[in-house]
């Protein structure tokens, strides 16, 4: 096997972030924040591949010397093939978003699936097992989302989508692990997200809409049931569009940066093996949102 790793250790480790775009990432804060906390001499850079370049940037990355990186959009499925093996998480979801560099190749993992898993507790959301929730959104995100969901034993889960060849593909991926879980489809129009919202605990939004304050919301908030938990994956500077008109609504309502702390804290101990410094990690992730 070819030991992928050049050692740059003069220079200090090199880890980053691969997509496009990158420029408005939080992980360069989060992680200078925990490097700097740890007395860990590394690096946290923002590199913007397009996906015409996948192949031909991880290979520069490699020859820099790269000892992790994370992945986000475009290229959370074109990095597999790139793998030498994925581990549980990457397998179950189907798709990367942190890829550790060893002796024997890349490893493939997922810390979005457990970083939403352990944001739960902390968030307040009440126990999953045996519910019944509505995920918004079929995508790479929405994918993390229900595996976590079904791992943690709900009962049911209703997905509102656009489109139904993505939603499809989705519970045709994770369906058959899972052969007690039920699952529902609906629009997000209208009659049929109020159908697809009756009798949840909990909604997670996992579209795209909400990363600009001009976007629509996915769906009218007001057709969950009284004391749904809303959980939007979107985060910013401020509340984000849905986490304030649910809350306007009287729904107990979160957006995704505990989510984002958690999956980077988990891949910060993939690629050191210590425990992450979590709190230098929020102040971290605080301060790149202010700043
Ligand atoms: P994808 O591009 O994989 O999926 C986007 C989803 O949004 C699809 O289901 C798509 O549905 C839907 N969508 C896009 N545009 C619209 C629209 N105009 N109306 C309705 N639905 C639409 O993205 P991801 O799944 O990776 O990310 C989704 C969101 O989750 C992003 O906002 C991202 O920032 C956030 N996220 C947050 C994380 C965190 O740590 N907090 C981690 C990962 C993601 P369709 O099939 O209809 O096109």
């Amino acid at each position: 096997m070819t030991d992928l790793r050049t050692d740059l250790s003069a220079q200090g480790e090199l880890y980053g972030l691969i997509g496009h775009p990158v420029a408005h990432s939080l992980s360069p804060a989060i992680f200078k924040a925990a490097f700097d906390a740890a007395g860990i001499d590394a690096v946290y850079e923002l590199f913007p591949i397009p996906p015409d370049r996948l192949k031909r940037g991880i290979g520069e990355l490699l020859q820099r010397g790269v000892r992790g990186f994370n992945v986000t959009v475009p290229h959370k499925t074109g990095v597999i093939p790139m793998m030498e093996r994925l581990d549980e998480s990457a397998r179950l979801t189907g798709a990367v978003n942190t890829v550790e560099v060893t002796v024997d190749g890349m490893v493939g993992h997922n810390t979005d699936m457990g970083g939403f898993g352990d944001s739960l507790g902390p968030m307040g959301v009440p126990d999953i097992s045996g519910a019944r929730i509505l995920v918004l959104g079929a995508g790479g995100a929405a994918r993390a989302i229900v595996t976590s969901l079904a791992l943690l034993g709900a009962s049911k889960i209703t997905i509102a989508n656009r489109f139904m060849e993505e939603t499809m593909g989705l519970i045709s991926a994770v369906a058959p692990r899972f052969s007690n879980l039920e699952f529902e489809v609906v629009g997000l129009e209208g009659e049929e997200v109020r159908r697809g919202a009756a009798g949840v605990i909990l909604c997670v939004h996992a579209t795209s809409l909400g990363l600009s304050e001009d976007d629509p919301l996915p769906m009218d908030p007001a057709v969950l049931p009284p004391g749904c938990f809303l959980y939007d994956l979107v985060y910013g500077p401020n509340e984000t569009p849905l986490v304030r008109f649910a809350r306007a609504s009287g729904y107990h309502a979160v957006d995704g940066k505990e989510m984002l702390l958690r999956q980077a804290a988990s891949g910060y101990r993939i690629w050191t093996g210590k425990e992450p410094p979590l709190e230098a990690m929020r102040k971290g992730m605080e301060k790149g949102i202010g700043g």
